[in-house]
């Protein structure tokens, strides 16, 4: 995806609550069964809090059980791009917003079918777009 958003930290920091910020710009993840969406089942398209862009939608959200809206593939083959991740002495696959380079979580291969892939996000990178009833 083209046209990155760039901000500096101090520009985020006036933008986002102090736990969007410690999330989605300094890699945090929030306590399991904490956040807002691992339970949602309302429809529509889950955005970035901090850009907007469309990430994932409702259709492919399912109940991982682990406390973490989860989701087994995104919007589009580009909404998201991911990273190596080695912190904390663990091998993961990190997840961030393609426009913008947001935290949102990580991505794991005990997903459910059809794509095996749990992409396991933080409730507080996202914003529910409702689907208009
Ligand atoms: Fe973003």
């Amino acid at each position: 995806m083209s046209n990155k958003i760039m901000k500096s930290d101090e520009e985020w920091k006036a933008e986002l609550t102090p736990a969007q910020f410690a999330v989605c710009r300094q890699k945090g993840t929030e306590r399991a069964f904490t956040g807002q969406y691992h339970e949602s089942k309302e429809k529509g398209i889950y955005q970035c809090v901090c850009c907007g862009t469309d990430l994932f939608s409702s259709e492919t959200k399912y109940n991982s059980g682990t406390g973490w809206p989860s989701f087994w593939e995104p919007l589009t083959a580009d909404s998201v791009t991911t990273e190596e991740d080695n912190s904390y002495g663990m091998r993961r696959v990190e997840v961030l917003c393609s426009k913008c380079d947001a935290h949102l979580g990580h991505l794991f291969d005990d997903g459910p079918e059809p794509t095996g892939q749990r992409y396991c996000m933080n409730s507080v990178s996202l914003k529910l777009a409702k689907k208009p009833e």
